[in-house]
């Protein structure tokens, strides 16, 4: 298969990652084999990954479509310049993770096609194996003289923090000698403070214009089990503290977040500057920077909704089909490589901007266009009976798998006296411009011959319950002559004695408008009644052996894939992933 190719497009960090490896910037590193501090680490020998990047999720959900833009770019800026992305499970905080989550991320990250190894090593990690470090380099901040306990309370110090037009005021236990900040964080690691009793600051700047300066908390109590750690600690670094830790240890040199985190980094250099300097750390050491998160139209990415879709039952799990994440995204017959093309065409910028659904579905309408095989089937069949073609018997016809792609051979077709079609194929009385069957015209049966239509059987309601025809024996397609008779309309259909009727399920888009929930509306509110439609189709004989996981276009109707969970051998279950066009464009 051909991949997209494309040049990949320069950006801001395309351009800094290039002029630190022209510079040497990173090229004195040592890397002691795992992740470590100053000492392990120039026991190693010179890093051999040019550079290093990180994905750091949280295992507290699903990964949504959002962090396939960062997966994508981490890890391709890394293999791009002959460096390594880590995975690394940010649980840091004790209460929220679960293994089903870690072993998801696992999945989806290899799913997009990306790897951790590399390198020399197995760059899976876990932030909480780092707890003995940040504990140490907290005590050596107190000692000297860059952290202390304090004992306000939580309602206290957000109180006495400021606005951002007036300076913060210093807490009464912010000058405390250090011996006794050093007694009382050791007392909070032992248990024998409760919850909320007191934290562990930096002591920085009341004053700092960047409220994220003035005196940040570095340490909670939390008597909490972890699922990495258990009962160990009773104590817990907060995020903005053990960030910049855990990117050192790993000898990141270019550690990317979203633009929320821009306030942050004079804290994540602040930290990682004074480690340096008691010598727990060394330099060079890890960059922060911030590029614009994926803000897509037709979906939420907030887990707080993905969770309440799930949990009031609105969807089918995290895995419907219909859902942004990319469990979701897999069932529904997304593709890995168009999640990479997607990445890549959106690029990266510091700019915050809306990309609309239509560009990735394209994305993956041109992924699939190359890779996905022809078949045909019939969504809303109606009999269609070829009167003068004899009763019984049958003929093979022959369709290309891929038009483009000959290489990849045909396929027999059964053709017989009685044949599934589209309803919306036929009209009584047609429109102007209505080139399919009405009584009178000629269309050819795609991949068969040509036929003219007579009329159409009707039951007591006036529905059309069968529509008559005869066909033209010299016209069959691939014969010598067969486009002597010329028509403008071309149906295709299934021969009904062959053909296997399989649930097809018709998805489309979760809400149905381009921001749900914008201004006061309820995002609830903004569901798509139609986003699912269940059908019986007739599939033509071919696609009744599908494995889970394959991916057809179904020709003039778009691209489908066999669930990967509800197809058993023999009767498979599709899902529509995309139409061929797109129908939401006004
Ligand atoms: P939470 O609200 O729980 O923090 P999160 O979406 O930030 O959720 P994380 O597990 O912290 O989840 O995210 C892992 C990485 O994915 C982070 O580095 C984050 O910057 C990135 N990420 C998350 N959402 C997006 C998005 N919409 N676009 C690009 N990157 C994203
Ligand atoms: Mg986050």
């Amino acid at each position: 298969m051909t991949e997209h190719k494309n040049h990949p497009t320069s950006n801001f960090l395309r351009s800094i990652i290039e002029r630190d490896l022209a510079q040497g910037t990173y090229a004195s590193r040592r890397w002691g084999g795992s992740p470590g501090d100053a000492a392990h680490h120039a026991k190693g020998l010179p890093d051999p990954a040019k550079i290093r990047t990180r994905f750091p999720p949280e295992p507290n959900g699903y990964l949504h479509i959002g962090h396939a833009k960062s997966i994508c770019l981490n890890f391709g800026l890394a293999r791009d310049y002959g460096g390594v992305c880590h995975l690394r499970f940010d649980d840091t905080n004790p209460e929220k993770e679960e293994q089903e989550y870690v072993d998801g991320i696992i999945d989806a990250v290899r799913w997009l096609g990306f790897s951790w190894q590399g390198c020399g090593g197995d760059h899976l990690y876990y932030a909480s194996n780092y707890f003995d470090f940040m504990y140490r380099a907290a005590e050596t901040l107190i000692e000297a003289g860059h952290a202390y306990v304090d004992e306000q309370s939580a309602e206290e110090i957000r109180a006495s923090r400021g606005t951002l037009t007036e300076p913060g005021k210093n807490s009464p236990w912010r000058d405390r000698p250090k011996e006794e900040s050093l007694r009382l964080f050791r007392e909070m690691r032992e248990g024998r403070h409760p919850d909320g009793a007191m934290v562990l600051r930096a002591k920085i700047d009341m004053a700092s214009p960047n409220i994220n300066l003035r005196d940040p908390v570095i340490y909670r109590i939390k008597h909490a089990t972890h699922h990495n750690t258990g009962d160990r600690w009773c104590i817990y670094p907060m995020y903005t503290y053990a960030h910049p830790i855990e990117d050192a240890l790993e000898n990141i040199t270019h550690s990317i977040c979203t633009l929320e985190f821009e306030d942050q980094r004079p804290f994540y250099d602040w930290v990682l500057e004074r480690l340096a300097e008691s010598g727990l750390l060394t330099h060079p050491l890890p960059k922060q920077y911030e590029f614009a998160r994926l803000n897509l139209t037709y979906v939420v990415l907030s887990k707080r909704k993905l969770i309440e879709l799930v949990e009031k039952g609105y969807v089918n799990g995290w895995d419907d089909p219909r859902m942004p994440t990319l469990v979701g995204a897999r069932r529904r017959g997304y593709t890995p490589e168009g999640f990479r093309l997607f990445a890549e065409r959106i690029g990266v910028s510091k700019a915050d901007s809306w990309i609309d659904y239509a560009v990735l579905e394209d994305c993956m309408r041109e992924t699939l266009n190359e890779s996905a095989l022809r078949r045909i089937a019939v969504l809303d069949p109606i009999k269609l009976v070829i009167d003068n073609y004899p009763a019984g018997q049958s003929e093979e016809c022959h369709a290309p798998n891929h038009p483009l792609r000959p290489e990849l051979g045909q396929r027999v077709v059964p053709f017989s006296r009685e044949l599934w079609i589209e309803r919306e194929d036929f009209m009584e009385t047609p429109p102007k411009g209505y080139f399919r069957l009405f009584p009178g015209n000629r269309v050819r049966l795609r991949y068969g011959y040509v036929v003219e239509c007579t009329g159409c059987e009707k039951d007591a309601n006036g529905n059309v319950t069968v529509v008559h025809c005869t066909y033209l024996p010299d016209t069959k397609s691939g014969t010598p002559g067969a486009d002597a008779v010329k028509v403008k309309g071309n149906i295709h259909w299934v021969s009904a004695a062959h053909a296997h009727p399989a649930e097809v399920r018709l998805y489309d888009r979760l809400f149905r408008v381009p921001h749900p929930g914008a201004g006061d509306r309820d995002y609830l509110d903004d569901l798509n009644p139609d986003s699912v439609k269940i059908i019986t189709a007739q599939l033509e004989p071919a696609l009744k052996e599908s494995r889970p996981e394959e991916r057809f276009q179904f020709e003039r109707h778009g691209y489908f894939i066999a669930d990967r969970y509800d197809s058993r051998p023999g009767q498979p279950v599709f899902n529509r992933t995309t139409t061929l066009r797109d129908g939401w464009q006004k």
